[in-house]
């Protein structure tokens, strides 16, 4: 399978179902706390990435090996900005005429400002858009988004979908220590959010590795904080356990492979998963990964990561040179003494 993945256990949509429209790691934000490694390209161009036409016949074939109960949602997410694909709304469409599914779309929201990026969406039964900051100045130091992306076309495009979505608009605010977590930042997004009026603020975590060495996620103080400021409609996401679904793949580490290119997973979390797929193989299977070079193992916020060979991580120096120099006063307290 090259475009599905899945199911998987998402803290938000139960069994997921996984589409991928996107090649890794092709986006038009570069987020500070992403977990597939640094952006590359850097691009706001849309166009067909991968045939719709292949993308659908996968997600046909997968839908008819499951039975009806395994699957909670079919969710396009993946390997870099889904509505970067150009055939976003066929795609959906395609979808919704194979199965009674609810549909997901996880984006960054970006390109709501384009009406036919709007009235693809629109199809979707929820959309999930990001909201790291209220300012200009903190999206562009958070989200280091492409020229042409620019905040107030981020916020001009959640006010006009808004308008004409009829589906659940959920907001995810990911919440990194010390740089959105201030009450100055949390009520610049919540004014934002006042005017978007969605139906539910995730507040999120980076709790997977984040590709600069100095994210960290934002701690109790500052989880209180949040959801005091962005008031009742706030609610924190927590990382949940589930079970992967690894049929469907030749092997397991060709399984593992489709699952952390687009979900780096601990060393833990990847061994139980494992044990239970390949029972008695997982030594086996984690050794064939890293000598096969189709992994890597990502060290951040003092865990060991297996993450999809291509994604780049920057080390320590490289990315504490990418640190915005605002931010260095307020990093240096979480390096302790590494700097
Ligand atoms: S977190 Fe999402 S929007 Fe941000 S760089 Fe990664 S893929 Fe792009």
């Amino acid at each position: 399978m090259q475009y599905v993945f899945g199911p998987v256990p998402s803290r938000r949509l139960g069994q997921s179902l996984g589409i991928d429209t996107i090649p890794l790691k092709t986006c038009n934000w570069n987020c500070v706390y992403c977990q597939l490694g640094r952006t590359q390209p850097l691009t706001n161009a849309r166009k067909e990435y991968y045939p719709s036409a292949d993308i659908l016949a996968e997600v046909k074939a997968v839908l008819a090996g499951h039975a009806p109960g395994e699957i909670d949602w079919v969710t396009f997410v993946g390997s870099g900005e889904p509505t970067l694909h150009s055939g976003i709304g066929r795609l959906i469409r395609g979808v919704r005429a194979l199965t009674e599914l609810p549909i997901a779309v996880i984006t960054n929201g970006s390109l709501l400002y384009l009406p036919e990026v709007r009235e693809d969406l629109a199809e979707a039964d929820v959309v999930l858009p990001s909201l790291d900051a209220g300012t200009a100045d903190l999206y562009r130091q958070i989200d280091r988004p492409h020229p042409e992306v620019t905040f107030e076309r981020l916020v001009d495009g959640l006010l006009a979908f808004r308008q004409i979505f009829s589906g659940k608009l959920w907001v995810e605010v990911m919440l990194v220590q010390g740089l959105n977590d201030t009450a100055e930042a949390l009520r610049a997004i919540a004014a934002i959010l006042q005017r978007v009026r969605p139906d539910e603020v995730h507040i999120n975590l980076p709790t997977r590795p984040p590709v600069e060495t100095w994210v960290r996620p934002s701690d109790e103080e500052g989880l209180l904080r949040a959801r005091a400021i962005l008031g009742d409609i706030a609610h924190v996401v927590h990382p949940i356990e589930g079970s992967f679904d690894l049929s469907g793949y030749a092997t397991a580490v060709d399984a593992i492979v489709a699952i952390i290119t687009r979900h780096p997973m601990r060393q833990e979390e990847l061994e139980r998963t494992l044990a239970r797929w390949a029972p008695g193989h997982v030594a086996e299977a984690l050794a064939e990964l890293e000598a096969g070079g189709r992994a890597q193992v990502v060290e951040r916020l003092g865990a060991r990561f297996w993450s999809a060979a291509p994604s780049r991580y920057p080390d320590e120096a490289h990315s504490l040179a990418a640190a915005p120099d605002a931010f260095r006063g307020l990093i240096r307290p979480l390096l302790g003494d590494r700097e």
